[in-house]
């Protein structure tokens, strides 16, 4: 039986903030760009004014007057890291870091039972870093993120394996990794909420609507996951794609679908990937036969302030479709994927995200 930690530090940028000035405290804080920028954390007093990572800046400021943003500072953060990935390896070898603030534990070795290790794992870093965390426990990794945020902040939940199904049955779908809106909404239309509700439909069924995505959720929504804990994984890339539910054959379309999956990865690489460096953008094509074509190019050169998301320049993203369209010679399109991809971490000073 496999005992999985997802540890995730609390608003952890905007949390070291605090911590190094204590006149923040109460304080709503943010941490971001100031004019043409976003927010990359907010901590808890901001979000009750509903102030949200990857939201402008500006429009924050309209949401909270009062709002404190700090510019980042990724060096304090990525020391900071480093001294919790250090604690982590007092309890396991297998850390698998996603970001600066979050990380998943094997600890199936351990002696102690894993709702043990994660509360003390918790009360170290309070106490050596006076910052806080939130843990989950389960037998895989996509139970235990999910149960991360359970009883965030500064709390912990654990899943059972004989708690799994009731757990699930009632779990709103758009708690399951890689479940957005699009996703959601047809779900609802299907009168699919929960995990319960998924579970009713067949393999078929959910091949039918949603393609290949299908069986993944066909897994998903029992609970079922078997990736290993990857020690020291850093991500070289992050997309995202769709199949679409019919091909597709006008590019004014396929700009629309494009525009939203960027937005997508743009939220990821400001939520979780902030400190990476892009080194292109990517958009893959499949057409009705099947092949596949990828168009990768520069991101906009990044100026003072502008940040990931003007890297991930729309108007970028759009010449690199047109570009793989006309390579499909009229043949309609079945799936369409945007991504970004990052430099490698010695070359974070050739195109640093100023965000
Ligand atoms: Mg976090």
């Amino acid at each position: 039986m496999r005992k999985i930690l997802h540890i995730d530090m609390d608003c952890f940028y905007a949390a070291i903030e605090v911590r190094d000035d204590p006149s923040l405290r109460g304080k709503p804080v943010a941490v971001g760009g100031l004019s043409r920028g976003v927010l990359t954390t907010a901590n808890y007093e901001a979000r009750k004014f509903g102030c949200r990572s990857a939201m402008p800046t500006f429009k924050a400021l309209q949401f909270c007057p009062d709002l404190v943003v700090r510019p980042t500072r990724f060096d304090a953060y990525k020391e900071e890291s480093k001294k919790i990935v250090r604690i982590f390896h007092q309890y396991t070898e297998l850390v698998e870091p996603l970001s600066l603030d979050e990380a998943y534990l094997d600890v199936s070795h351990h002696g102690e039972g894993g709702s043990v290790v994660a509360s003390r794992i918790r009360a170290q870093i309070e106490r050596e870093i006076g910052l806080t965390a939130s843990a989950g426990i389960a037998p895989n990794k996509l139970l235990a993120k999910i149960a991360s945020d359970w009883n965030k902040p500064d709390g912990q939940f654990e899943i059972k394996t004989g708690e799994i199904e009731e757990f699930l049955e009632h779990l709103p779908v758009t708690r399951l990794h890689g479940v957005g809106r699009k996703t959601a909404e047809k779900l609802c239309a299907l009168e699919v909420r929960t995990c319960g509700d998924l579970q009713c439909l067949s393999k078929i069924e959910l091949a039918e609507q949603f393609g290949s995505w299908g069986l993944e959720l066909y897994l998903l929504c029992r609970g079922r996951d078997e990736r290993p804990v990857k020690v020291d994984r850093i991500r070289k890339s992050v997309s995202s794609e769709t199949t679409l539910q019919e091909n597709v054959a006008d590019l004014v379309v396929l700009g629309e679908i494009m525009e939203e999956l960027r937005r997508r990865v743009l939220e990821t690489v400001l939520g979780k990937h902030a400190d990476r460096v892009i080194k292109s953008l990517v958009i893959k094509l499949k057409f009705s036969d099947f092949t596949t074509t990828t168009a990768e190019g520069a991101p906009h050169p990044m100026k003072r302030g502008g940040g990931a998301e003007l890297g991930m320049d729309v108007t970028r993203y759009r010449k690199l479709l047109a570009e793989a369209w006309g390579r499909g010679e009229g043949k309609s399109v079945r799936l369409i994927g945007v991504g970004v991809r990052f430099a490698d971490l010695e070359g974070r000073d050739q195109l640093r995200l100023n965000l």
